[in-house]
């Protein structure tokens, strides 16, 4: 069998030109899409993801800034100048760059992100109206998922999901996403996690397999049925001596390994990791459509 390869390039590129008729218009009415970008810290990683997604937003003559805190930045000055973005009307999106040091609470501070900015979709606000049926803003890596799935028409109802992974950032939202009563949803969706006993079992049964998990090349040709799609959102960096920088990076599947078997699977690098910045852009859009009150 011929795997095919969902590149994410291709999605981000159609949801772009759709955004930027969108941005045209909004121009017209002098609102230009805004992101503030929070970073505490100096974690070099984080550093990067900010970057790239600021020329992203720039390519599509959206704004955006970057906000650099030091890494010994309190809980008390954090919530106080997310609030201060909150109130700022300049900005219609606020995303704040995790982790964040080991002395600040994630899930405290993502509260104190205005629901209606919170573009990255990590407020209980927001994942609490997925859970209801009815998402406003959907965090951006399921997000860019399911519009892989769409864009290269891979149907979801009827089918047999496995989500591998159950964090708040993407393995509950998906799946929360694709058991629901949408148009790419309607799956039966099990959730595998550390503690799943058989995980082959599950992932041999799926006819879709979503794994984001963490765990390099978890998951081999043994491993699933023949015809599963795959979507692989892992991002794992493994040592390869014979790359200039000492290593790869490689998703949670072994992507040689299931290519043939698979009908079709996304690459790492080149798949979900695209969208999830491409998506952001589109939150950051929905934000200013809702925040303009227009269109
Ligand atoms: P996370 O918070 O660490 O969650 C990982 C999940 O995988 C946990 O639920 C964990 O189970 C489960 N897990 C770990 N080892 C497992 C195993 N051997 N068998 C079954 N389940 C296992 O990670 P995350 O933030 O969801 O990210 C997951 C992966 O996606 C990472 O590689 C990350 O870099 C990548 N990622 C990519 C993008 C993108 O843009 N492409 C965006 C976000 C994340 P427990 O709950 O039992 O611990």
């Amino acid at each position: 069998m011929d795997t095919k390869i969902l590149k994410g390039i291709d999605v981000s590129l159609k949801v772009k030109k759709d955004l930027s008729v969108i941005i045209k218009k909004l121009a017209l009415k002098d609102v230009i899409p805004s992101l503030a970008a929070i970073i505490v810290g100096d974690d070099p990683a984080s550093k990067l993801y900010v970057s790239s997604k600021a020329k992203a937003f720039s390519k599509l003559s959206c704004h955006s800034e970057v906000f650099s805190l030091p890494s010994d930045t309190t809980k008390q000055n954090l919530i106080k100048f997310i609030e201060d973005l909150n109130d700022n009307p300049k900005f219609h999106g606020i995303l704040l760059q995790l982790p964040l040091p080991k002395h600040l609470n994630e899930k405290e501070i993502l509260k104190t992100i205005a629901p209606n900015k919170d573009v990255d979709g990590l407020h209980p606000e927001n994942q609490g109206y997925i859970m209801q049926g009815d998402p406003q803003f959907i965090s951006c890596t399921p997000y860019g998922c399911i519009k892989i799935l769409e864009y290269y028409n891979i149907n979801t109802n009827g089918k047999d999901v496995v989500v591998i992974g159950r964090s708040n950032l993407v393995g509950k939202p998906i799946a929360s996403l694709l058991s629901q009563n949408f148009n790419y949803g309607n799956a039966t969706v099990t959730i595998c996690h550390t503690k799943t006993k058989d995980l082959n079992f599950y992932t041999r049964n799926a006819d879709i397999i979503i794994a984001a998990v963490g765990v390099p090349n978890l998951i081999n040709k043994n491993m699933i049925k023949n015809g599963a799609h795959i979507i692989d959102v892992g991002i794992n960096r493994i040592d390869d001596n014979t790359k200039d920088k000492g290593y790869k990076v490689v998703g949670d599947v072994d992507f040689d390994d299931v290519l043939g078997k698979a009908s079709s699977i996304t690459p790492v690098p080149g798949g979900v990791g695209v969208m999830t910045v491409t998506m952001l852009l589109s939150n950051t859009v929905q934000a200013a459509i809702k925040q303009a009150k227009i269109i």
